[in-house]
């Protein structure tokens, strides 16, 4: 890793007379009576927009640099002509489809013919399937003979109706597991891309996977924490972003305040905002109470925004609660966005003085990687993969409470400095482990070691 530059480390209870004295007056401007402002309805697009054509290769250059992406090139030239074919659950919606939808074209332009296909099922298919997912994430599950029978009889569909010709194969999660049966007789190379959690997997449903998985040659992990002890050799690959995706592309200042003013975001004052879905495990109330703790001594703005509530009754509840927690005041800004808001969640990031993750549990979270990415201050809960980005003091701030997300609210709105630093380091963090570019890497590496167990 490239030395970032670390900054003085503040301390939770010794500030210095310098933050004080910008506390005490943040504190009296605080306590000043503001004039009397309306919470402004928001403006949300109903429509989504259409697609944006994926970026090419040399896009990247001005991102990663020239040599990076040389590099790239060159540790892919011995895979030239190699066929590759990624297959997942689904085509749309999710983190892994989003993330094929980009993966696939690099790799193909790095000359690795490279496919993806989706497998089939009815309804008693993914029925099973989801219970699975649920129950390797720890949840209770009785694994019947009839789930058995049904996952077993679509993955002799899906094997049927598909061809396994490449020379390496990557099946994404455990629905499409089963599909290993296909690489018998074959020279190919197979290798288990497990996104999900499986450190407390549900027993039965373990077993049941755990003789397929070890049939692949290699198995890939987000996190040391998220593996099995298998018999094959196993990789870690960080989740990623893509630095040109709606999500994350340098946006215009002017688009940024548009943004906001139809939101009702005033960006002349500070903004501390959460992007996540209203799930009680994001913790939007712990994020109120934090809010309403550092407002007595400074003044700002803080944005809720995420979606899930229409589609998920309990995000409908936790939605209300946030409303309700809220109360009137104009300062609390809770917005409700559609699944194709990724430009306005971009500008809502880049807008902020702040962001926040005060997450009770996370996979890898990825709103993180997106604020690092924006070079923000960032403050986020020491839970999940959020540790491996969130470097405490270097890369942003780390807390375990609500106090300590409100002392840190404070802290980094009274040193701006400090918070700017945070943020170039946690960017270069990004740049060096998480970007899209990188995992293509992860990818090539790994494949040419398969390719070359072949000789
Ligand atoms: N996100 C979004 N709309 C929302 C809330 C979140 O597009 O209303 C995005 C967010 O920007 C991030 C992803 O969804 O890219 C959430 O990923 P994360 O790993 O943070 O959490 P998860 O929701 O998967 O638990």
């Amino acid at each position: 890793m490239q030395d970032l530059g670390r900054p003085t480390a503040p301390q939770p209870d010794s500030s210095s007379p310098a933050a004080e004295a910008s506390v005490r007056n943040a504190q009296t401007q605080a306590g000043t009576p503001a004039p009397a402002r309306e919470r402004r309805k928001p403006r949300i697009s109903e429509t989504p927009p259409a697609a944006p054509p994926a970026p090419r290769l040399a896009d990247y250059e001005s991102i990663i640099g020239k040599s990076q992406l040389d590099e790239l090139r060159f540790v892919a030239s011995p895979l030239r002509g190699k066929r590759v074919k990624m297959v997942n659950s689904t085509a749309m919606g999710g983190g892994v489809a989003e993330m094929l939808n980009r993966l696939v074209p690099l790799l193909d332009e790095l000359e690795i013919k490279t496919g993806w296909e989706v497998i089939t099922g009815g309804n008693d298919f993914f029925e099973v399937t989801k219970a699975f997912h649920n129950a390797l994430h720890g949840g209770e599950f009785t694994l019947t003979q009839q789930a058995r029978d049904v996952f077993m009889l679509h993955t002799e569909q899906n094997r049927k109706r598909m061809s396994f010709d490449e020379d390496l194969v990557v099946i994404h999660d455990p629905q499409p597991a089963g599909l290993i049966s296909s690489k018998a007789g074959k020279s190919s190379h197979w290798v288990w891309r497990c996104h999900i959690d499986l450190s407390h997997p549900n027993r039965d449903v373990w077993s049941f996977l755990h003789p397929m998985v070890e049939q692949y040659d290699a198995a890939v992990f987000s996190s040391p924490a998220f593996a099995r002890s298998l018999a094959i050799p196993q990789a870690l690959f960080y989740p990623c972003i893509d630095p040109l995706s709606e999500k994350n592309k340098d946006l215009d200042e002017k688009y940024i305040q548009e943004v906001c003013d139809n939101f009702g975001v005033d960006r002349s004052r500070p903004i501390v905002t959460q992007i996540s879905r209203f799930d009680r495990l994001k913790d939007p109330l712990g994020v109120i109470k934090a809010y309403k703790m550092a407002k007595k001594y400074v003044d700002f703005q803080l944005v809720l925004a995420g979606g899930g509530a229409s589609d998920d009754p309990e995000g409908a509840v936790v939605l209300k609660e946030a409303q309700e927690a809220a109360g009137d005041d104009p300062d609390v800004i809770i917005l409700e966005l559609p699944p194709w808001s990724a430009l306005e969640i971009n500008a809502l990031q880049r807008a902020s003085t702040i962001i926040v993750q005060k997450s009770l549990k996370e996979g890898f979270g990825l709103t993180v990687t997106e604020a690092l990415w924006k070079a923000k201050p960032t403050i986020a809960s020491a839970v999940g993969g959020i540790p491996t980005q969130v470097i405490d003091k270097h890369t942003g701030l780390l807390v375990h409470s609500v106090e300590g997300c409100a002392y840190q609210i404070r802290y980094l709105l009274t040193h701006p400095e400090f918070g700017a630093q945070l943020g170039r380091n946690g960017r270069e963090h990004v740049k060096e482990n998480f970007l899209m570019t990188t995992n293509a890497r992860r990818w090539v590496m790994l494949f040419r070691i398969l390719s070359s167990s072949n000789a």
